[in-house]
């Protein structure tokens, strides 16, 4: 995922998986002394949620030594999440689709701004599956090759991204934080419970406590499946966007379409 050189932007939202992994980089990244590691953070603006895991993940950066980089969704859109939420009430999207389309492209912005080779984020083995499963109920199957472990669309205005935690379980993730006692941000997102991704969650755990090791199955599988899919990567062009000229595979990227919704 990494070469001896590279500047790595650790996206840090403050929360234990993406800790861990600034903590874990960090520790590794002193034997190689041309590589440098940065922290990533953006503030999607969530009341009273956000601001104490942007002061925990800027606490735990300050202990390590590593410079930090924080973009907002106010500063970049124009609009905190919790504004484009209360615009958006009927439209049928939750505020995670949104959220999570924004926050790619302001990581990218935020990578770009700390001149790094690569985004590492913090994404665990539960994440990976979740993400699987979701793109399938959401009838996009093909997005499965775009979010492997370690991505790459050789494009100049997007910054590779690697997933280092892909092969972990959340639960081992908790453990090494608690074992560590690095100090995370514990209170859920207001929003998390909106999301089919929680549900996706409960499913996997139920199924992971009746057979042990599924999870693990299902992750091989889905490489596989994306090895076998890899042949459409070829097919997926990109462009710069008609209105803001970030890169994207259609005529207008997903981010403007979002934001012309909240005019
Ligand atoms: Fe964004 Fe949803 Fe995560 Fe909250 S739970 S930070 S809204 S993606």
């Amino acid at each position: 995922m990494f070469r001896f050189n590279d500047r790595i932007a650790v996206a840090v939202s403050g929360g234990k998986d993406s800790l861990n992994l600034l903590h874990i980089l960090s520790k590794i990244e002193k034997d190689f002394p041309k590589s440098s590691l940065c922290a990533v953070t953006v503030d999607e603006g969530i009341r009273g949620y956000r601001d104490e895991a942007i002061r925990i993940a800027a606490e735990n950066c300050e202990m390590l030594g590593v410079e930090q980089i924080t973009v907002s969704f106010k500063e970049i859109y124009g609009y905190t999440l919790d504004e484009i939420v209360e615009k958006t009430k009927n439209k049928g999207l939750t505020p995670c689709a949104y959220c999570g389309v924004l926050r790619r492209r302001a990581l990218n912005i935020a990578a770009r701004k700390a001149n790094a080779d690569k985004i590492a984020t913090a994404h665990t083995l539960d994440d990976e599956l979740q993400t699987f499963l979701l793109n399938l109920f959401h009838g996009d199957p093909y997005r499965t090759i775009r979010s492997g472990p370690s991505f790459n669309l050789e494009n100049q205005q997007l910054t590779p991204r690697v997933k280092p935690f892909c092969e972990v379980l959340e639960r081992e993730s908790v453990l090494y934080a608690y074992v560590k006692s690095i100090k995370f941000q514990e209170t859920p997102c207001p929003y998390a419970g909106e999301a089919l991704r929680n549900d996706m969650r409960i499913y996997l755990n139920r199924l992971e406590e009746k057979h042990p090791g599924i999870k693990y199955t299902l992750y091989r599988s889905i490489e596989k499946i994306r090895e076998a899919m890899a042949i459409r990567i070829e097919e997926t062009k990109l462009r710069p966007c008609r209105i803001c000229g970030e890169p994207t595979t259609s005529e207008i990227c997903q981010v403007c379409e979002m934001l012309a919704e909240l005019k």
